[in-house]
Order: C-alpha cells, then sequence, then structure tokens
C-alpha cells in the first residue's frame, strides 16, 4: 500500500507537489480551502500565465532567508526543467524576451493541465477544506531511519485527517481572495516555526503630493531609483504609471519589497524617476534654452510639449519653478522670462523628479509577500521542516520572494517539486508495516 502524503493548498506549488509526489508512488490527498483550486494561478499574467523566465541568473534572483534554498532548488529544477515538465502535460509553452507563457497564453490551460494529470494520477481533491491545525501523533512510528516517528493529524472545519506526511503549500496573505489568507503561517507558528514577518511585494508604492491627481492614468518610460535616507537600494528601467496615491507599474513593483515595514519604521524612502532616461541632463538643458530662445513668447509649457505627456508638463513645472527662482511671478511664466538657472533647473527635474514613499499597498494589491517560513528551519535540499520529520513546505508561504516576470512562479513549480519528490521518497523508504499512513477522515465529532 502506497503512503499518504496529504497537501495543504491547491495553488501553484501545491499542485506541483501533489503531482511530483504521486508520480513517485505516494498517495495523495490535496486540501483546498476555497471551492476551487488554483485562483491565484489564474490572475497570474494578466489571466495569460507568465510561468517562467528563461534569464540565466534566474537562481540568484531571489531573496529572504531561503536565498540560498531557492539558488538551490531553481538551479537544480530551472526555467527548462518546467517547460519540460509542462510539455509531458500536454501544455506548450512560448517565450518573448525570456518571459515565457503557455503557447494559449491562457492561465486557464495551465491549470487544466495540472488537474488533468491529478485525474490520472487518482490524487484526491478536496475543495472548501481549510486546514486549522496540524499535530503529529506519536506510537504508530515509521522505519527509524527515515527520521518518522508518528502520524500527522490534519484539522480542517468539518473533518480530521490523517497522513504519513504532510506539505504545507498554503501560499502567502498576498490577494487573500483568492484563499491564501495567511493561515499557513498561522499553522506554521503553531508548530514552532519562526515567521518572518510578512510584507507587501511587488505591489504599488503610495506617495506624498497634491500633483498626484493631476498626474494619475500617465504611463511613461522611466528610470527609476528607490533611496533609503541617501542610500541608493536599487534602480530599475521600464514603464512607470502614475495613480492619484502614488507610483505603480513593473519597474515599482520591483523596487517596493525594498520598502521595509511598509515605510513606516522611521527610515525615509524616496524615489527619483529620471523621465527621459536616453538623454543626457547636459543636453535637455541645452535643449530647453535654445527653445526659450527660439519662443520667447510662448509660455513655458511649450518648451516641454515633444519631450513629455502633457499631463506631466505642469507636474514639473510646477515643482521647479515654485521651489525655484521664480517665487512670485506667474505660475506659467512666458518663455523669455525664463533664466539659464530655472532652464537648468527644469532639466534637473526632469532627469530626478522626487517622489516621497508614504509606503505600499496593502496584502490586497501586492503580487506576492515578502517573510513567511524562516528557511533557517528547513533542510535547503527537501524543503523537510528541521524541527518536525515529515513535514514540508513549498512556494510563498517560505521566506523567499523573487521580481516580476515568472520568478516566482519557478519559485512555486521548484520548491513544489522538491518537496513532493522527498516526501514520496521518504515514503517509499518506510515498509508496509511500518508506514502507517491509514486513508483518512474521521468525521469531526
Ligand atoms: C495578480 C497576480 C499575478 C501574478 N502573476 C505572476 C506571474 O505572471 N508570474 C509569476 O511568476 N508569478 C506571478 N504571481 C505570483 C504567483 O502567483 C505566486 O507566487 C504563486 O501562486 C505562489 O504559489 P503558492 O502555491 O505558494 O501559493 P498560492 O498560489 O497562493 O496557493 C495557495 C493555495 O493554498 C490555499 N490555502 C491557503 N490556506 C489554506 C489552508 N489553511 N488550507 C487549505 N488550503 C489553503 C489557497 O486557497 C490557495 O489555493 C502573481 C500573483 C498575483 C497576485
Amino acid at each position: 500500500m502506497a503512503g499518504k502524503v496529504l497537501i495543504a493548498g491547491a495553488g501553484a506549488s501545491g499542485l506541483m507537489a501533489a503531482v511530483t509526489a504521486a508520480r513517485a508512488g505516494a498517495e495523495v490527498t490535496v486540501l483546498e480551502a476555497m471551492e476551487r483550486p488554483g485562483r491565484k494561478l489564474l490572475l497570474t499574467g494578466n489571466g495569460r500565465c507568465n510561468l517562467t523566465n528563461m534569464d540565466p541568473e534566474l537562481p540568484l534572483r531571489y531573496y529572504g532567508s531561503g536565498q540560498r534554498t531557492a539558488r538551490l532548488l531553481t538551479g537544480r529544477f530551472g526555467a527548462q526543467e518546467a517547460r519540460r515538465f509542462f510539455e509531458g502535460l500536454g501544455l506548450l509553452t512560448t517565450e518573448k524576451n525570456g518571459y515565457v507563457y503557455p503557447c494559449s497564453m491562457q492561465a486557464s490551460a495551465v491549470l487544466e493541465s495540472f488537474l488533468t494529470e491529478l485525474r490520472r494520477l487518482h490524487v484526491k481533491l478536496k475543495l472548501k477544506e481549510r486546514v486549522r491545525r496540524a499535530w503529529r501523533e506519536d506510537g504508530q512510528s515509521a522505519r527509524e531511519d527515515s527520521g518518522a516517528s508518528g502520524i500527522w493529524k490534519i484539522q480542517t472545519d468539518s473533518w480530521r485527517y490523517e497522513a504519513d506526511v504532510l506539505i504545507l503549500a498554503c501560499g502567502s496573505k498576498c490577494l487573500p481572495e483568492t484563499g491564501s489568507d495567511g493561515t499557513g503561517y498561522r499553522i506554521a507558528a503553531q508548530l514552532g516555526h519562526t515567521v518572518v514577518r510578512p510584507g507587501p511585494a511587488l505591489a504599488p508604492v503610495t506617495c506624498e503630493g497634491s500633483f498626484l491627481p493631476a498626474a494619475a492614468g500617465v504611463r511613461s518610460r522611466a528610470a527609476v531609483s528607490l533611496y533609503r535616507n541617501k542610500e541608493l537600494i536599487k534602480s530599475e528601467t521600464g514603464e512607470l504609471q502614475w495613480t492619484k496615491y502614488g507610483v505603480s507599474g513593473i519597474v515599482v513593483f520591483q523596487l517596493s519589497r525594498f520598502i521595509e515595514n511598509g515605510g513606516k519604521n522611521g527610515d525615509s524612502f524616496w524615489l527619483s524617476a529620471d523621465l527621459l532616461p536616453e538623454f543626457e541632463r547636459a543636453y535637455l538643458a541645452d535643449l530647453l534654452k535654445q527653445r526659450a530662445r527660439k519662443l520667447p513668447k510662448e509660455h513655458a509649457p511649450a518648451l516641454l510639449g515633444g519631450m513629455l505627456h502633457h499631463k506631466l508638463i505642469p507636474v514639473v513645472l510646477a515643482g521647479t519653478l515654485q521651489a525655484g527662482k521664480s517665487a512670485g511671478q506667474a505660475k506659467t511664466p512666458l518663455c523669455r522670462d525664463l533664466t539659464d538657472d530655472m532652464l537648468d533647473a527644469i532639466a534637473a527635474q526632469i532627469k530626478d523628479f522626487r517622489l516621497r514613499v508614504t509606503g505600499t499597498k496593502s496584502f490586497d494589491s501586492c503580487q506576492v509577500c515578502r517573510g513567511g517560513v524562516d528557511c533557517g528551519e528547513i533542510l535547503a535540499d527537501t524543503l523537510e521542516s528541521r524541527l518536525h520529520p515529515n513535514l514540508y513546505f513549498t512556494g510563498e508561504l517560505l521566506d523567499v520572494d523573487g521580481p516580476c516576470g515568472g520568478y516566482n512562479l519557478q519559485w512555486a513549480w521548484a520548491s513544489g517539486a522538491a518537496a513532493g519528490n522527498a516526501a514520496a521518497q521518504k515514503i517509499n523508504s518506510c515498509s508496509l508495516t511500518d508506514c502507517p499512513g491509514r486513508a483518512y477522515g474521521t468525521q469531526n465529532q
């Protein structure tokens, strides 16, 4: 009889763990809190699912206490392995600039491929079963060299399950409407694991500025740098989206994970946006001076009409002219009234537009969480708990996060495969009599 593996969570990493463990001979049951599996998976890549990235340095891109673990496991099971795995499910993938998607460009195709394979492997998928608590009961121990002792009891709202091996794949607390509401952290903490404080990552950033409503809706190319006090943390170039509360877009998402504690821990975070990254500041200043001389009777905004989105022009000029030497002058002076110093200041403002950060948007608006189960308490090659044998963790529940672009799903695939495989091997190493693994379910009285 196959040993029993129970997986809490039918998201990206739980589905991967289920397929891997079942293929390796384990009897697998997946408990999913929601009425449908893979709800977050369906939202990925705007419904197209950017399922991995061909970046040759992908293993080096992860953050958190699990940085080294992610490096090891995504090095072992990387983008090529993920694409081959999906091909084995009949899901063909395509790549553009390193970003890998299903050829159908539908996240639903990824989920369907998993569900078809789960049916083929006779994996039991139980929906609307949110795990609340898990504990190990000793007595029916498995073989000593497997490191196991006792069976897992898993309590949901209505049922109690038993398993030889438990894999927690409950995700983070990002976008709780998809089912990942943070219960995974609570279960891990009940089991004595340290949970590094979770925070939103890949999130929009909120900023100070009465000008923001005027700029809202603009999407412009920019090089954006994040500073903590005077220290440059990181720079990104791409499409910057202006909103009424601050800024968003992939460039901002990539920086948001560095705004620790939502920017509320006493440090001062701010962004510097270079609104014309292809052009040098001196070149822009010269161009503005030439244009000002040619257009003496035009108002200052005419100078910038061919350079910036029209909604950004008053924002840039207001910042410059109000703070500059023009105090007391009209807000939109004529070009002939602009001194060289003022034109230099406009060029400087375009190249270094500053936004004071007040925080990030919450868990409702982020794409992943930073923080999670401390990977110092997890074996790097198998993802087994160092505190409890036969307990494994996968995906975003662990303190690992990656940038936008397929890296987080790649972590889900790599970690799900590692834990699923290790769990099945653990079970296969048990003799028939030693592995208790009785089938599940005693109704909660
Ligand atoms: C809008 C959006 C777009 C994204 N796009 C991309 C992208 O294109 N590429 C990319 O790489 N990454 C993307 N991500 C990130 C990626 O989706 C996640 O990193 C990944 O889904 C994490 O997988 P997971 O298995 O750890 O968690 P999840 O996918 O969140 O799955 C966790 C599952 O566990 C269930 N669950 C939670 N608690 C319990 C419990 N107590 N008992 C039972 N079940 C439970 C949940 O209902 C859920 O189904 C995106 C995220 C969002 C929000």
